[in-house]
């Protein structure tokens, strides 16, 4: 079907094999028999090897005026709009979403590409008058050093590229893991720093598992700082990891997201961003609509019509321009979302789906049936926990204030999104649902790269990544004052 090639490690500027000689080999999760190519299966050596990179390629670049830093991002940006479609298809291969969602995934990197490159000539900072007579002070960006990156396979080369441009520009340098499913995506990336020119060591990649890559890279107290996007348990392994020193983290991790329908809200509207939102990438989105909250007004009305919608859905490989939906990831995670849909079974009416999509070609594949879940209240594990696939949940609610409450009462806080069409009722959600992002009459998902993007609770720890705020992650503030009248003025004393 396809050659299987052998790719490596990017590490200062080389393709090299891991030294621990082993490779594994990654698939189509649309039709196994294809198979993508075969990665190097790293180790702590390469782990190490690659820091030593990046941290050697640091004062280089951190000295590199950040203009010109600027100038290799928007480079890089513009090979990415080169490669768009080739990265795209490669994208669906590897990881199964359709080729139209993948083309948005690239295009994310585009964009982000673009936005932090202009940062290279702003990245402002402030100045304020002091109290002293001839003094002067402002503040000041620095870079904190070498910033690992451990990445998830849904969004392939969008979330690498949150977290690696604005790294870049802001004068650090990066070492990458990229989930072991989606290895071609970040390799792409890379290939794409070595075309522009970056310098040796500004940039690596190392292949392989959590265990095996992830653990050292950030364990290592040369990392600076660790920026992670992935479940909750493992976000929660990077944070002790990185206690100890006091060395940052920022952590992006699970949602559990709802949409609130309101009895007058436009139920066309509201049923076409539900369908996108529960079964877009597969339901396998951090922001995915896995609740859907109905006024009980209404909720007969659109639970019929959403089950109707979700039957048509065409299931099949994402290079097939006419399906709306591809496999999930890798059989590991079909069989967790097989798991829920029994849990559902059990606890709640199952409406459509709630099974492994099988015959001809889907044998090959990991398919999963676009399933919908009925009668589902608070208690039910249905409604508490991410499941990460085709499964979307209805719940009732008798009031506005009984939606709102319903969209908090998760551990999570990443997206919500309203239904209505009564402005106070529009203004009081994005008041009081306590999540990081937040629509009005649009779904769950569909972020841009110019606003800050995580989430409240257990998504995460504070930082967001996406917009300025980015920057804020990938650098730190220096407070500098500088006395030009020649004699000791001390501050709150000697003014009064
Ligand atoms: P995951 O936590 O299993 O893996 C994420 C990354 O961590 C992978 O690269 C993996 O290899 C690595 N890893 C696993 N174990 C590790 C360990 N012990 N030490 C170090 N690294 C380790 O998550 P996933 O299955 O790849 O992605 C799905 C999860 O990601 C979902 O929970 C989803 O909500 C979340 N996600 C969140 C966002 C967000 O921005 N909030 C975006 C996308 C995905």
């Amino acid at each position: 079907m396809s050659e299987s090639k052998v790719y490596k490690n990017y590490i200062n500027g080389e393709w090299v094999e891991s030294s621990s000689g082993q490779t594994y080999e990654n698939r189509n999760p649309a039709n196994t028999d294809d198979l993508i190519g075969v990665f190097q299966k790293s180790n702590e050596k390469d782990v190490d090897a690659a820091i030593s990179a990046a941290e050697n390629a640091y004062d280089g670049w951190r000295l590199t005026p950040a203009p010109k830093r600027g100038e290799l991002i928007f480079k890089a940006a513009q090979k990415l709009v080169e490669k768009k479609e080739m990265i795209s298809r490669d994208m669906t291969r590897e990881m199964g979403k359709v080729i139209k969602e993948t083309r948005g995934d690239t295009q994310e990197a585009i964009d982000m590409g673009f936005y932090m490159a202009g940062e290279g000539r702003r990245m402002f900072g402030e100045t304020t008058p002091s109290e002293m007579p001839n003094k002067f002070q402002m503040s000041v960006r620095q870079p904190m050093g070498v910033c690992a990156m451990i990445t998830p396979w849904n969004f392939p080369i969008a979330i690498p590229s949150w977290k690696i441009f604005p790294a870049l520009v802001c004068g650090n340098t990066v070492v990458i893991k990229p989930a072991t499913y989606t290895p071609l995506s970040v390799l792409h990336f890379m290939e794409i720093f070595e075309e522009c020119g970056f310098p040796p060591g500004v940039v690596n990649m190392v292949t392989g598992s959590g265990g095996a890559v992830g653990e050292p890279l950030m364990r290592d107290p040369r990392v600076k700082l660790v920026s992670f996007t992935g479940s909750s348990e493992v976000g929660s392994l990077v944070s002790q990891a990185c206690a100890p020193e006091f060395r940052h983290c920022m952590l992006e991790m699970g949602g559990k997201n709802g949409q609130l329908v309101m009895d007058d809200a436009d139920l066309d509207l509201a049923l076409e961003g539900a369908l996108w939102g529960a079964f877009g990438t597969t339901g396998q989105r951090c922001t995915a609509t896995s609740r859907v909250i109905c006024h009980k007004d209404i909720v007969k009305e659109f639970t019929e019509r959403l089950v109707e919608q979700a039957k048509k859905i065409k299931m099949g490989d994402g290079l097939d321009e006419s399906v709306d939906m591809g496999p999930a990831v890798s059989e590991s995670q079909m069989n967790t979302v097989l798991e829920y849909m029994e849990i559902g079974k059990k606890e709640a009416k199952l409406l459509c789906g709630g099974e492994r999509q099988t015959g001809g070609n889907y044998d090959k594949g990991y398919f999963t049936q676009p399933t919908i879940f009925g009668d589902v209240t608070e208690d039910m594990r249905i409604f508490q926990e991410e499941i990460f696939g085709s499964v979307t949940s209805i719940t009732t609610c008798d009031s506005f204030e009984d939606g709102i409450n319903k969209l908090n009462n998760v551990v999570y806080g990443l997206s919500a999104s309203v239904y209505t069409r009564d402005v106070n009722k529009a203004f009081t959600a994005m008041r009081d649902v306590y999540t990081g992002i937040f629509y009005v009459n649009a779904p769950t998902i569909g972020a841009e790269i110019s606003l800050p993007f995580g989430g409240t609770k257990a998504t995460g720890n504070g930082h967001r990544e996406a917009g300025k705020q980015a920057l804020e992650v990938f650098s730190e503030w220096k407070a500098v004052y500088v006395d030009f009248s020649g004699a000791l003025q001390r501050a709150q004393i000697d003014n009064n």
